[in-house]
């Protein structure tokens, strides 16, 4: 039996106004990890919904523009400490909702107060530069402008954190926009809505509305009155976009997947390495883009680094996040369970040795979408189990010769987000910074990570070759207007 009630959802926020779909329908949300847990009903929108949202957005946006870059951050700082003041409950209801352990979902909420404490500092930094003129009586200079109303697209898998690092500096920077969370973990992006509308957010300037990307169609990334789209998530939808968006002339961003290594040599401190892949593999149960799916590791320390790694996997408590045991959650979906459980089968049926877990769980986490935390010895670089991502709980080990065959190995993939070594020897740390392909790079520490103040995106198949927070999120959102102004033209 379940112990906690229904959360009544206030649906879509179009134009200030928390509303039902137009069509009054709505769709379910359980607790991956005890589907007896109804948690919400979210409003099942169609293109009515985001028709309306988009007319919202497009008519908040010239007064959201000319409003002062220090009054919007006011707004945001606002938004941050009445968020910071919700976090135990929010934290709670991400639990619920995506699964991840509580200690996660609080770290989490945390993030997104950080972001949202980050870009409102950001609007009282400069905007634009100075520049020399030919011309003896011209200033010459940029500014930096907002683009217009952006539609972004966010996955589950950081159901609060991804909304705030994409939607906090579209509105900083001035942007209207239309939002649609991914139908797996809707709430915590409503949450974040209502802080803002809560610390004085002016009506139409952020629109959430909530479904299935079948039902709003292709409008989503379309729609005229949008001018850019931002998305994280898989790579297929993240290509379907690029070419839609694209070919209506939007300005696309995307964030897709990973298959990072984490390489330990022969003079790494183990204990600490071993602490630092297991946490880059399972936390958040395997389900980031920077989590940690390949260790890369020195062949004169393979087999007990190996052996130390499948006794600290298998011994992971796995179960629901909301009990304060638990170390691994469920994954989000039965579909996942079922796809990473098969990815399982599929690898050893080609060859590789399972040293523990993989399976689908039942017994006492029957309820929920639970698989045991996996760890798979001698994979080759060039297998599936090598080559995809899986976004689950599952860790390959790859023994090589060297520091060289390490870093081809790593390299040797199409994706290139987040990677890291651990050793204690300077000169090796700085070959892997140069020679490794990834747009964020550990020495020391795991791969799963992402300060506000510093990019963050991916290099290759990770990314788009934009990158999102810190300075770097202004590139995206905003434009370069270049000014020349003689105030006395003879
Ligand atoms: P996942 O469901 O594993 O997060 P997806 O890439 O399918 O990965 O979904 C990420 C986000 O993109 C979700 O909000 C989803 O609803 C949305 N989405 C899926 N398909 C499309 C599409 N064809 N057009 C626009 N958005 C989509």
């Amino acid at each position: 039996m379940s112990t906690t009630t229904t959360i009544p959802a206030p649906g879509n926020l179009i134009g200030g106004a928390w509303q039902p779909a137009i069509s009054g329908q709505t769709f379910e949300n359980r607790n991956p990890a005890d589907t007896d847990d109804l948690v919400a009903h979210h409003a099942a929108s169609d293109d009515r919904d985001l028709d309306a949202a988009f007319a919202a957005a497009s008519e908040a946006f010239p007064a959201w523009r000319r409003t002062p870059g220090i009054a919007r951050g006011n707004i945001l700082y606002r938004a941050a400490e009445i968020l910071a003041s919700r976090v135990e409950a929010i934290a709670r209801e991400l639990t619920r909702e995506e699964g991840k352990t509580l200690k996660e979902a609080t770290g989490e909420t945390m993030r997104a107060v950080a972001i949202l404490r980050y870009f409102a500092g950001e609007t009282a930094q400069p905007h634009g530069e100075h520049y020399p003129s030919a011309s003896p009586t011209t200033m010459l200079y940029t500014l930096r402008e907002p683009l217009g109303v952006i539609t972004i697209i966010t996955p589950w898998n950081f159901p609060i954190a991804i909304p705030a690092w994409k939607l906090v500096p579209a509105l900083a920077y001035g942007n209207a926009v239309v939002i649609k969370p991914a139908s797996d973990a809707p709430l915590c992006t409503i949450r974040l809505a209502e802080c803002l509308v809560d610390a004085g957010l002016p009506a139409g300037v952020l629109n959430v509305v909530t479904g299935s990307a079948s039902a709003l169609g292709d409008r989503l990334v379309t729609d005229e009155r949008s001018v850019a789209v931002s998305f994280t998530g898989s790579d297929a939808t993240g290509k379907h976009i690029r070419d839609l968006a694209g070919a209506h002339g939007k300005k696309v961003q995307l964030e897709l997947g990973g298959k990072n290594p984490a390489i330990v040599l022969a003079d790494a401190d183990m204990d600490h390495a071993l602490t630092q892949v297991i946490n880059g593999a399972m936390m958040s149960t395997g389900q980031k883009c920077t989590a940690t799916s390949r260790a890369i590791v020195d062949r004169h320390i393979v087999a007990e680094f190996t052996e130390r790694l499948a006794q600290k996997i298998g011994a992971l408590t796995v179960g629901n996040g909301l009990d304060g045991a638990t170390q691994v959650g469920p994954l989000i979906n039965a579909k996942a369970a079922d796809s990473v459980a098969e990815q399982v089968e599929q690898a050893r049926g080609e060859g590789t040795e399972l040293l523990v877990g993989g399976r689908r769980l039942d017994g006492d986490h029957a309820r929920g979408h639970f698989v045991a935390p996996a760890l798979f010895n001698d994979v080759s670089p060039s297998s599936r189990l090598g080559q995809d991502e899986l976004f689950g709980p599952v860790l390959g080990v790859i023994p090589v010769d060297g520091m060289d065959e390490a870093i081809s190995v790593a390299n040797n993939v199409r994706y290139g987000l987040s990677a890291s070594l651990f050793t204690r020897d300077l000169t090796r740390a700085m070959r892997f910074v140069q020679e490794i392909q990834a747009g964020i790079v550990h020495v020391n520490s795991e791969t799963a990570g992402a300060e506000p103040q510093v990019p963050f995106g991916g290099y290759k198949g990770s990314s788009s070759y934009s990158r999102e927070q810190g300075k770097a999120a202004r590139e995206f959102f905003t434009q370069i207007k270049t000014v020349y102004l003689d105030p006395s033209p003879s």
